[in-house]
């Protein structure tokens, strides 16, 4: 069980370890409230890492093949994103 601040009202509730970086809906009002996650910082530094690896490897292959084959790679590389994004 972790404490949660409603963005709302203000309202202190627990909420189960499993919702962690979800999203819960506040007991005393009810509107939906973001839980902070333990996984947050690592998931945004994954994303991070995923759209500078995505950037450097896009105009890497536009500064060696042209702009063309960069655009393609940008393009391919975005839908492969993309697609694992889906995936989690
Ligand atoms: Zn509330």
């Amino acid at each position: 069980m972790r404490s949660q601040m409603c963005a709302s009202c203000g309202h202190f509730f627990e909420v189960e370890e499993r919702f962690a970086g979800g999203i819960v809906n506040c007991p005393a009002c009810g509107r939906a409230t973001e839980v902070a996650g333990l996984r947050d910082p690592l998931w945004k530094g994954l994303v991070i890492a995923a759209v500078v690896g995505w950037i450097g490897a896009s105009s890497f292959v536009a500064s060696t093949w042209g702009l063309v084959p960069g655009l393609a790679a940008a393009a391919a590389l975005g839908l492969l994103l993309w697609l694992i994004s889906r995936a989690f």
